[in-house]
């Protein structure tokens, strides 16, 4: 086989493989070119409570080339983690978050939603990271406890220590976080109880089927009995249907996000709607 001819020689063309570093690097040029060239924006889309009032905005972020049309954050978030890049695209977003924040603290329909930012790993484990958003938040002059980070349980797994530390320099700022996608990652719920966090977001793909799949329902509710336990705000995302949300609701959750109830759009969307 490959090892046996020799470390030194390549002896089998990988096209699959090839293809996607081409694809890789090429995402990666382009992915510059929109930070540079302004091509990047945030959407926003609602979470609203038991009462169905919308209480905060999740800002996600998206991406139209030129050539290539639209382009999925699942695309290439994925890359920029890998790349680095995420670090100035997540800086990007976090002074165009506070941006929006700002405007909104000027606005009475908008002066208390709570605007929530999601954080990949390497980004929050940056040096620079607490410090760059204490530079945000003094740029814009927002209040920060209307800044919610989310964050996800793949940040847990690391160095547990220095991610309480890290959290708690910034919840001492203020500011709250989220954990996302909950349910689907490694984290020990011995965890939970040590960091300082406020909700918990029961990950889209224990909603999807919730009411059809038992295993689901079952899952919902225990997230939902250890936010109440921990004494954790519990939202759901992914809701498309009315039947679901009437379902998480029964089940005792408490907040909700999905298309249902409102898709991701740009700020001008909402400014007339909310
Ligand atoms: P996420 O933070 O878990 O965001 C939820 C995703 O589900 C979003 O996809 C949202 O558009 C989508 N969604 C919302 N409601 C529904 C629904 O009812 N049904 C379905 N099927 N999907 C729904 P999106 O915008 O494509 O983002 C994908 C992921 O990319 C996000 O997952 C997040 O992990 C990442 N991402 C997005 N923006 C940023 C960002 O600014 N920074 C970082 N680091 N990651 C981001
Ligand atoms: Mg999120
Ligand atoms: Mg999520
Ligand atoms: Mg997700």
């Amino acid at each position: 086989d490959a090892k046996d001819a020799g470390r030194n020689t390549m002896r089998f063309y990988n096209p699959v493989m090839q293809t996607k570093v081409n694809h890789q690097s090429q995402m990666e040029a382009a992915l510059r070119k929109a930070l540079e060239e302004g091509n990047l924006q945030l959407h926003l889309q609602p979470q609203l409570d038991e009462g169905h009032q919308v209480f905060a905005m999740e800002a996600l972020l998206r991406w139209q080339d030129p050539d290539m049309g639209w382009i999925s954050p699942a695309d290439f978030i994925p890359v920029a983690e890998a790349s680095g890049q995420i670090v100035p695209l997540g800086e990007w977003v976090m002074l165009q978050a506070c941006r929006l924040l700002a405007g909104w603290q000027q606005n009475k329909a908008m002066a208390d939603l709570t605007l929530a930012v999601n954080i990949s790993a390497r980004q929050f484990y940056h040096p620079h990271f607490v410090e760059h958003v204490e530079y945000c938040i003094t740029q814009t002059g927002i209040e920060p406890r209307y800044l919610e980070l989310e964050i996800t349980e793949s940040l847990l797994i690391d160095d547990l220590e220095n991610t309480i530390n890290k959290m708690n320099l910034l919840r001492g700022m203020g500011i709250s976080f989220s954990l996302d996608d909950f349910g689907t990652g490694y984290a020990s719920l011995g965890y939970l109880k040590r960091l300082p966090l406020s909700q918990l977001k029961i990950d889209q793909t224990f909603v999807r089927d919730l009411l059809s799949d038992p295993n689901d329902e079952a899952i919902v509710s225990t997230i939902v009995a250890l936010g109440k336990s921990l004494d954790l705000k519990v939202i759901a995302e992914g809701v498309e249907t009315p039947e679901q949300a009437q379902r998480l609701k029964e089940l005792g959750c408490q907040a909700f996000q999905g298309y249902y109830f409102g898709r991701p759009a740009p700020e001008a969307h909402w400014l007339t709607s909310l």
